[in-house]
Order: structure tokens, then sequence, then C-alpha cells
């Protein structure tokens, strides 16, 4: 066996150790003769494991308790209609800042369902930055303000928190970098996120919503994906994506296991720090994203010689370097270095990036 170093934006690498434990428990788990993907998600078993990690994240992420947590279907882009489905609340304006791919389709789907007032973007700049909050001109009569926190494909990200009033939640697309740092949930309405980046495998959306803002969706929501249904039902409406709640849930311990988000988000820092030291020291290795809305977790960058990013592309795959590739939007390098990538993943790449501008530069 041979694992590669996985860089892979999503579905991304998982801790190896949550692979191995689910590997051993595959075929009789805990002792019951079957796998956990093998039993009704209404029995004794799965019931109980839903609520360890629903526990378990509420642990690591310091949930208040008038937030309720679900386990949804769909993935991110789903949340991107379900939200203004079930917070617009007879309103009829809902505000977005724009800072990227994701927020852009955010936007798109909102524009089904009600008026989208772009409160603040960064398109005129190629999305090089974050509009700061003194820039947003939000509207009177808004039902919330739609943020992207970590745009994946452009690497940039909130490095603080955006406020508003109780009254006009604030909305968090959180998909690829919850559970990287610890966070003040109270500071917004709603987080959501895909679970495929940073949480465990696709299939399973976490949503994090206050509870006041439940229980006036709109009369067209299919009740599958009103948060209201959902709750009643503790996420079982429908039949959950059970193994990925499983898969979920381990890493959730993992994450208890390694200190939790303040470990975490030291060790991303690291990381994180390691490789745009690396890129600041070179002219051959080039960055857009302004230094202080950088993304700790989808490192971005171009070579100065864009024609060689595929000869660097094919020797990083040789080294064991896998999934480097740029979003096809807008080229060059990412480098995704979520919570499973460790910091010895990280000083391979720069070990190659030096190497390689020793050759080429
Ligand atoms: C990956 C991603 C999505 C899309 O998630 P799906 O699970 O494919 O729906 C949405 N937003 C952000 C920020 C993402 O990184």
């Amino acid at each position: 066996m041979n694992r590669v170093f996985n860089f892979s934006p999503g579905p991304a690498a998982l801790p190896e150790e949550v692979l191995s434990q689910a590997s051993g428990e595959m075929l009789d788990w805990h002792g019951i003769g079957m796998s956990i993907m093998e039993v009704s998600h209404r029995g004794k078993d799965f019931m109980a494991l839903a609520q360890q990690a629903e526990a378990d994240l509420r642990d690591l992420l310091d949930i208040p308790s008038n937030y309720k947590v679900l386990f949804m279907h769909g993935g991110a882009i789903a949340q991107n209609a379900i939200v203004p489905l079930n917070l617009l609340r007879g309103k009829t304006v809902a505000d977005y800042v724009d800072t990227g791919s994701w927020s852009t389709k955010s936007i798109n789907e909102a524009r089904r369902y009600c008026t989208v007032n772009v409160i603040a973007s960064s398109k005129g700049e190629d999305y090089v930055r974050v509009p700061k909050q003194s820039e947003w001109q939000p509207s009177k009569d808004a039902a919330y303000i739609h943020v992207c926190t970590n745009e994946t494909i452009g690497g940039l990200e909130y490095q603080w928190t955006p406020t508003s009033s109780f009254d006009v939640p604030i909305v968090a697309d959180m998909s690829s970098h919850i559970l990287s740092r610890p966070i003040d949930v109270s500071s917004y309405g709603l987080i959501y996120a895909g679970a495929q980046k940073n949480i465990g495998q696709a299939g399973v959306t976490i949503v994090i919503v206050r509870e006041d803002l439940i229980g006036q969706a709109h009369s067209h929501c299919p009740t599958v994906f009103d948060y209201k249904t959902q709750i009643e039902n503790q996420s079982m409406f429908n039949t959950p994506a059970t193994y990925a709640i499983y898969m979920a849930g381990l890493v959730f311990q993992w994450l208890k296991r390694q200190g939790g988000l303040v470990a975490m988000e030291q060790r991303n820092i690291e990381k994180a720090d390691l490789l745009y030291d690396a890129l600041d020291h070179s002219d051959f290795y080039i960055t857009k994203v302004c230094k202080e809305d950088r993304s700790r977790m989808n490192v971005t960058f171009f070579l100065e010689d864009d024609g060689l990013t595929p000869v660097f592309l094919a020797g990083a795959s040789q080294r064991g370097l896998a999934n480097l590739k740029g979003h096809k939007l807008v080229g060059g390098v990412r480098a995704s270095i979520y919570n499973s990538m460790s910091v010895e993943g990280v000083r391979a790449l720069i070990a190659w990036m030096n190497e390689f501008e020793l050759i080429h530069g």
C-alpha cells in the first residue's frame, strides 16, 4: 500500500486513522455481526450513533443550545435553494456578499426565490480580496445576509467574523473550512457545510440553525427540505446518509483526540504559514489573493511561466503529491490543505516547489 499526499479540494483526504477504523469495523460493527450501513436508521444502534455524532459536533464547535443541528441531503448546493425557501419568512429581499465562484452560485440560485441585493463584491478586482464589512451596503429589509466564508476555488477566507442584527441573521456557507478553527456560532443565524471537504465523505450536509428562524418555510418548500420537518424528525424524515454520518462521527472523535479545534487551528496556521512563506520568498511562484484574506485551507498560486504548470503538476504527481491542479475557472495550482493534511505533506510539497524552481527558474 502506498498512500499519497492528497491535496484534493473535495472530496478530500480523510485521516488515515479514521479510514483504518472504518475498514476494521466494516464487516462487524461493535459486535452486531453487520456493518453499520446495513442497519435501520431508526434502530437503537444507529440512533445512538447519530446522537453521539451530534453531541461531538456540538462539543467541537461549542454550539449554543438554541441552535439545532441537522444532517441533510443535497450538498451545499441544495442549501442555496433551501436557505431562501426557509429563511425569507415572507420577505422578498436577501443580501449576498460576492467573493467568488461559490458566492456567485448561491446568488444565482437565490434569484429564483427573491430579489437578491449584492451588498458587496470583489468581482471587479478579480476576487483577490474579501470586501470589508465597512464596505457592505445592506438593504433596509433583507431577510438575511449570505456569505461564503471560505471560497474554495479562489482561495479566499474571512479572517474576521461578520456581524449583523438579530433580525437580519448572517447565513454562512462554511463548506470548505468548517472545523478548521474555533468559530463563534452565535454570530450566525445559520451555517451550512457539505461534508466532503473537512468533515467526512460526500453525501451529508450539516446545517446549524438558530431555533427562532425555523417554522416559516415557503409553502412550496419541499417537505423534506423544510428545516422544521427535519428537526421534528431528528434528521430522519427520510432515510439519512447513514454511512456518511457514521464517517463524520469518526472524524469528530478523531478531532477531539487531536485536541479539538484550538489544536487544529494551530496546525492549520503552521501549514498555511509554511506554504505562503515559501511562495512569498520566490518570484517563480505568484500568489494573487491579498495577504489578509488568504485561505488557510485552499492555497492558490501560479507559475510565473504558466507553460511550466503541467510539467510542475506531472512532477508533483510522480512524487506522490496528488490533485494539485487549479480549478478550471482560474488555472494554476491549488493545494487544499484541510485538517487531514499533515505538516509533513506540506513540507514535501515545498521541497518539490524548491527543486522545480532550481531546475526551471
Ligand atoms: C464544494 C463546495 C460547495 C458545493 O458542495 P456540494 O456538496 O457539491 O453541493 C459549495 N460551497 C463551497 C464553499 C464549497 O467548497
